[in-house]
């Protein structure tokens, strides 16, 4: 590149916003240069992770035959660990285990974001790795370029820049559009992906050709954080991790690392057995996005758009869902894009149209609606870890075989409950909990 080198429309990321962004800007006649830190797109990148793929699909009608995906979600379970015990809501439709598979696919990172860059690149995409964006470059105040910040041979030169950087995005409060980022508004994760061979996985987790089992587990699973764990069954290994706020995990660590966490998760008496001989393969951290409807940063401003988790734009409740909202993001970011250019006014006025697309979409809609979901659970922990632990000794004392008659058993039980349970607060969280985490 020279310092002059000027294109349509740079792409600052190569996940699967920027991705989809380039392929659909691409696609319709738009020059587009997407910029990647990594070594190759996705090499940087984790996630749980179930790929929802009702937004690839549309776009890639050939997505379930040729892209790389591991199983599709047939089982899930969701589990509170209580102490050594594990209480557990299994589930297994008929209806996600035909096609379309509840568009739910357990994915490696790697491998999708190379296979959907090379989407993008087949359209007319270029994508320069291992190039990492450290600055914008400024005439008159207006965004026109970037820098990687060692010097001016590696700028290059834009009509209009797409942040796609991802939940870590330096650039978006560089270009001012959020304050700085806090513990309060980010979750951290760890994950190992642990090999084991095909045959012992569907053997261990009852599994079928390419079915794949997504379990979740919440309370002493991640010591009562505000979080979870979580075993996604990929074709011949497993990724196992753990997450949780990280202001929670500032203020409720008693002296544990992430690691210790991890560690502690897979030690369990529900996980190890599931564990027994996977070899680590891999290693990653990563943060999640939990800004809320209401700290979401700015969107646009005169010749940028944000999009993807650098917007915040994740569903932060039970859903876990990032990439179709990433994906959907770049489409509408790519859609205001040609208008700007039909229109050849790259000003925030026209740009405002892609906050506008999002607000009719599920994407900000499903955000706004899980709004107070974290600050709920944050006020009203005992729903994750107090209420689990009673109900796993209720369950204990009801089925524990002895020779008192059962009435008397039932009568213990109700008096446990009367002397731990607050009958008008469990209605109070109660209603709560419907209103805000469902
Ligand atoms: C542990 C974990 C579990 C998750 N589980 C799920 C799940 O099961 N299902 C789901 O749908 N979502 C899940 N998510 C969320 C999902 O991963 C994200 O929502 C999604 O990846 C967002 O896509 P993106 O393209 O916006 O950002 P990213 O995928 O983070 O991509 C950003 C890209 O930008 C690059 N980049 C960053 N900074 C720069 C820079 N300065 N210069 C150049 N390149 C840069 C990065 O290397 C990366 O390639 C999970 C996330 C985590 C961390």
């Amino acid at each position: 590149m020279s310092q002059n080198d000027k294109v349509e429309v740079i792409i600052v990321g190569a996940g699967p916003a920027g991705l989809t962004c380039a392929y659909s800007l691409a696609k319709r006649g738009a020059e587009v240069v997407v910029i990647e830190r990594g070594e190759y797109p996705g090499a940087k990148n984790m996630f749980g992770g179930i790929f929802f793929s009702s937004i690839m699909e549309k776009i890639f009608p050939e997505f379930f035959d040729e892209a790389p995906w591991e199983r599709f979600v047939g089982k899930r379970k969701f589990s509170i660990l209580a102490g050594k015990s594990e209480l557990a809501f299994d589930m297994m439709p008929s209806a996600f285990n035909e096609k379309p598979y509840n568009h739910s696919f357990i994915t490696l990172r790697g491998t999708m974001d190379g296979w959907l860059a090379k989407k993008a690149e087949g359209a007319g995409v270029s994508i320069i790795t291992d190039y990492c964006v450290s600055d914008f470059l400024y005439e008159k105040g207006k965004i026109v370029g970037i820098t990687s910040g060692s010097g001016d041979e590696d700028n290059l030169l834009a009509d209009m820049i797409v942040c796609a950087e991802g939940a870590n995005s330096i650039l978006t409060e560089k270009a001012k559009l959020r304050k700085k980022i806090d513990p309060e508004r980010r979750s951290i994760a760890i994950k190992e992906n642990m090999r084991l061979p095909q045959n012992v996985i569907e053997d261990r987790f009852g599994l079928a050709g390419r079915q794949g089992a997504a379990f979740e587990y919440f309370g002493e699973a991640v010591q009562g954080l505000l979080g979870n764990g979580f075993i996604y069954t990929n074709k011949d290994s497993l990724s196992v991790g753990v997450g949780f706020s990280l202001s929670d995990f500032i203020k409720n660590r008693n002296g544990k690392n992430p690691n210790d966490i991890l560690e502690d998760f897979k030690s369990h008496p529900s996980i190890a057995p599931l564990l027994k001989g996977a070899e680590i393969v891999e290693y990653m951290a990563h943060m999640i996005p939990s800004d809320g409807f209401d700290s979401l940063p700015k969107l646009y401003r005169d010749g940028l758009l944000v999009i993807g988790d650098a917007a915040g734009l994740l569903n932060t409740s039970f859903f876990h869902e990032g990439v179709n909202l990433a994906m959907a993001s770049g489409i509408y970011a790519a859609d205001t894009i040609m208008e700007a250019r039909r229109k050849n006014d790259f000003s925030s006025q026209t740009l405002s149209l892609y906050e506008e697309k999002l607000k009719d979409s599920f994407v900000l809609q499903d955000i706004k609606n899980c709004k107070n979901f974290l600050s709920f659970l944050h006020k009203n922990k005992s729903l994750i870890n107090d209420y689990p632990t009673l109900m796993n000794d209720i369950l204990v004392d009801y089925f524990r075989v002895s020779e008192k008659p059962k009435t008397a058993v039932k009568k213990e039980i109700f008096r446990k409950v009367k002397k731990n349970v607050k009958f008008t607060r469990l209605a109070r969280e109660m209603w709560g909990a419907w209103s805000n985490l469902i």
